[in-house]
């Protein structure tokens, strides 16, 4: 693992730069240098008063291979699951007071449910607008032949 540095958090007070046994956290670029920071020592984050500094891994996993039987399985539960939203919708919009809030409630409580089933399945696409952007400044750049341009152009897309 190794730390990096939120600059939006920093306050720049360099109690990282002190606690560092190697110098890895340079307070006057922002960065921290990740040839030498030690694997997970974590020093600089427990230091650190404003949160600025977390670890992230070297390498992540591979995403998950979506089976055929995980995607049938998640499109009926999800199927069920805007049946019940709608339900609750349709209950909401014929109701006065009290049945209207609880009725509301249940709906936006299935659709969150929903979501989470979705994305903690991997199926769920980052739906922000700053994922957007994000992804539209990658179209724009000029980083060469072997970057994904069409991945990432069908990724907006979908979004
Ligand atoms: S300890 Fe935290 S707030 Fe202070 S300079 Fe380092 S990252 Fe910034
Ligand atoms: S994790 Fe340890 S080595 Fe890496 S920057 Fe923080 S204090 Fe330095």
């Amino acid at each position: 693992m190794h730390a990096v540095r939120n600059l939006r958090l920093c306050t720049k007070d360099c109690l990282c730069l002190f606690v560092c046994p190697t110098g890895a956290t340079d307070t006057e670029t922002g960065q921290i240098d990740f040839a030498k920071c030690i694997d997970g020592c974590r020093l600089c984050v427990d230091a650190c008063p404003s949160h600025a500094i977390s670890l992230i891994l070297e390498t992540y996993p591979e995403p998950k291979v979506k089976e055929s039987t995980i995607q049938k399985a998640l499109n009926i539960l999800l199927e069920s699951k805007v049946s019940q939203e709608q339900l609750c919708s349709s209950v909401a919009s014929n109701s006065e007071k009290a049945t209207k809030a609880l009725a509301t409630a249940l709906a936006r409580s299935t659709r969150i449910l929903a979501e989470d089933c979705a994305r903690e399945s991997a199926f769920m696409l980052p739906q922000s607008e700053s994922v957007r952007q994000f992804l539209a400044e990658l179209v724009d750049k000029p980083y060469g032949e072997d970057f994904p341009y069409d991945a990432v152009k069908r990724l907006l897309e979908l979004l």
